[in-house]
């Protein structure tokens, strides 16, 4: 994984050895998020990069974005449940996945242990059969084929139909995400003030956080961009399905350089438009 890329944040080395050896060029991305200067410097790899390879970067930054957001309402007074361990509100949301995203998600899973593997394969499974037996809105099968970006109040009607499903995340085992520190993006941004007990539809309030820059948008316009599509969307139960149906583009490959320089472009191109995350 990520073997084309090397991620250095605030100075310190993040990729792997062979790797970073072969960075012929370091380049900076520098964002104030609410007032806080987030410095990132990223070695530009001399290889060929999968659009798997650019998520490990996607969710460093994502990271420290959610961070700096998270860190300024505590110092504001407010309060998040968000934590590590908490579910309240896996499953009750559609969580749409980048297509870098799903690449990546199926490449960790396929080298998960094998007791692992399968169960997750088989909750995936037994989930998209749930959903694909359903009868979605029109939306949601435009979003397969080449068809013109989804409008807001397409997705809240195809968000909709997927919540009352009320199907149970397929990597939550035991109340417990199983794929935490490889969740999706979507997963990692979201985050609520007030009560989790609001998120389990009990009592209370919980306001969803809006994050200055949506990591999985900055994916979606690249991958577009590189493949010459339009931006899709993958839901998380169909990820595996989807990844299986889709063999040629796990395998496509870019100069490492130029993937990572776009990329860097339009999280600046995106942080300019948000008030909340500035180009430094
Ligand atoms: S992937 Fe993990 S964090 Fe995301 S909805 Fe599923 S269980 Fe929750």
């Amino acid at each position: 994984m990520a073997e084309n890329l090397l991620t250095m944040v605030g100075g310190e080395p993040m990729g792997v050895g062979d790797t970073y050896n072969c960075a012929t060029e370091v380049i900076s991305l520098e964002l104030d998020v609410l007032g806080k200067e987030l410095n990132f410097r990223i070695g530009l790899g001399k290889g060929r990069a999968k659009l798997a390879d650019i998520v490990p970067l996607a969710r460093t930054i994502c990271t420290k974005i959610t961070d700096a957001v998270v860190e300024s309402i505590y110092s504001d007074g407010g309060r998040i449940p968000c934590r590590k361990g908490c579910a309240a509100c896996c499953g009750r949301y559609l969580v749409p996945l980048s297509v870098p995203e799903a690449l990546c998600l199926k490449e960790e899973i396929s080298a998960a242990p094998q007791y692992q593997r399968e169960s997750m394969f088989r909750a995936c499974l037994l989930a998209a059969r749930r959903i694909l037996s359903q009868k979605p809105p029109e939306q949601f099968l435009d979003q397969t084929a080449e068809a013109s970006p989804v409008s807001t109040a397409e997705l809240n009607l195809v968000s909709s139909w997927y919540v009352s499903l009320k199907l149970p995340c397929p990597f939550l085992y035991n109340g417990v995400c199983t794929i935490y520190e490889q969740r999706p993006l979507a997963c990692r941004e979201y985050f609520v003030k007030g009560s989790a007990e609001a998120c389990r539809g009990r009592r209370g309030i919980a306001e969803v956080v809006q994050m200055p820059l949506q990591m999985p948008n900055v994916l979606a316009q690249l991958a577009g961009e590189l493949e010459g599509a339009s931006a899709e969307a993958v839901i998380l139960p169909l990820t595996l399905l989807w990844c299986e149906q889709n063999p040629e583009r796990a395998g496509r490959t870019w100069p490492a350089a130029m993937m990572v320089k776009r990329f860097v472009e339009i999280v600046k191109e995106m942080a300019s438009k948000n008030s909340t995350a500035a180009v430094a």
